[in-house]
């Protein structure tokens, strides 16, 4: 997996290769360490983790001189960042009492939020629970072919309504689906528009309640671009105020060299990032871990 990531991070690994050059230069004078804060600034891990990872890392080759290998202490303090304490795992069970866990896919069209939900049922498919697809994206007329034909290439059941029905009423059919059939996990695939805050917030906050009258949602996903940078920040503001995310999807951390945004997301929200999407293909989804992630990025 570790492989993988690595070849699939080659867009986004400059920022590895850019920091351990400058690491690696003889005298660490202030144009070095600002070039260091430029390369971090520009793969967008934020202002603050900026100074907060430049400063560790001088205060340690000072204090701890000749016995610190620069690199391995840049290692140790781009880990750090990403927070090894949170807890990444995915909440895909039920209650004891046999009820399937309910996973809301939540996001901007666009970013990747079908195609995630596909993948992610393939990996619980993969690992023998049974799956069933809510195709609650009512808006988008190609959403639910989509995600239609994730589930015959996964093998699992989707749940779709006519196009404009009632997000809410979809969402609610497939968590009774889920129920009657006794599934382990059913994944609800929602719209995103993002052009009106309040409708947003009313159509996830409904689709939420109504799945509840049968049973908890027990996580919510929030699907975010990692090549849109910065404005992925607000669109995660925006989502957190509608509903209450409780996990982060990067995708398209392929090719991108914007691999900071792991962290600036994690501290906008305090929620960790759970998985992150590697390319198109159905395979293109892994679990996230900081020392994968960190190891990658350092190539
Ligand atoms: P949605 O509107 O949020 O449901 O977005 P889609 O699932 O339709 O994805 C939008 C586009 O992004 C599609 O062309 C996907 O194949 C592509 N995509 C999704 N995830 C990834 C990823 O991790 N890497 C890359 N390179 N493309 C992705």
């Amino acid at each position: 997996r570790l492989v993988r990531l690595r070849q699939r991070l080659a867009g986004s690994n400059a920022l590895g290769r850019g920091l351990l050059n400058l690491l690696s230069t003889d005298k660490l004078d202030e144009d070095t360490w600002e070039s260091i804060e430029d390369l971090l600034l520009t793969a967008d891990i934020g202002v603050a983790p900026t100074q907060e990872l430049v400063d560790g890392l001088r205060t340690r080759l000072r204090v701890e001189g000749g016995k610190v290998d620069p690199k391995a202490a840049l290692r140790e303090e781009l880990i750090k960042l990403v927070d090894p304490d949170m807890d990444r795992r995915l909440q895909v069970s039920g209650a004891d009492d046999g009820a399937p866990g309910v996973v809301l896919m939540v996001g901007v069209n666009g970013t990747g939020k079908t195609t995630t939900t596909g993948k992610l049922a393939r990996i619980l498919v993969s690992e023998d629970r049974k799956v069933v697809l809510g195709a609650a994206d009512t808006f988008r007329a190609a959403a639910a072919e989509q995600l239609t034909t994730w589930g015959e290439r996964v093998g699992v059941e989707v749940i779709r309504g006519p196009e404009g029905t009632d997000p809410a009423s979809v969402a609610f059919d497939s968590v009774k689906e889920g129920l009657d059939t006794g599934v382990d996990t059913v994944i609800v695939d929602t719209a995103g528009r993002l052009q009106n805050k309040a409708g947003l917030m009313d159509e996830l906050g409904k689709v939420k309640r109504v799945i509840e009258k049968q049973t908890p949602v027990t996580e919510v996903l929030l699907v975010l671009d990692a090549t849109t940078g910065q404005n992925g920040l607000i669109q995660a503001r925006v989502f957190s105020e509608a509903v209450a995310v409780s996990g982060i999807v990067l995708t398209k951390l392929d090719g991108s060299a914007k691999g900071g945004i792991v962290v600036a997301v994690q501290r906008e929200l305090g929620v960790p990032v759970k998985l992150v999407g590697l390319g198109e293909g159905p395979d293109d989804l892994a679990p996230f871990t900081p020392e994968a992630f960190v190891d990658a990025l350092l190539g």
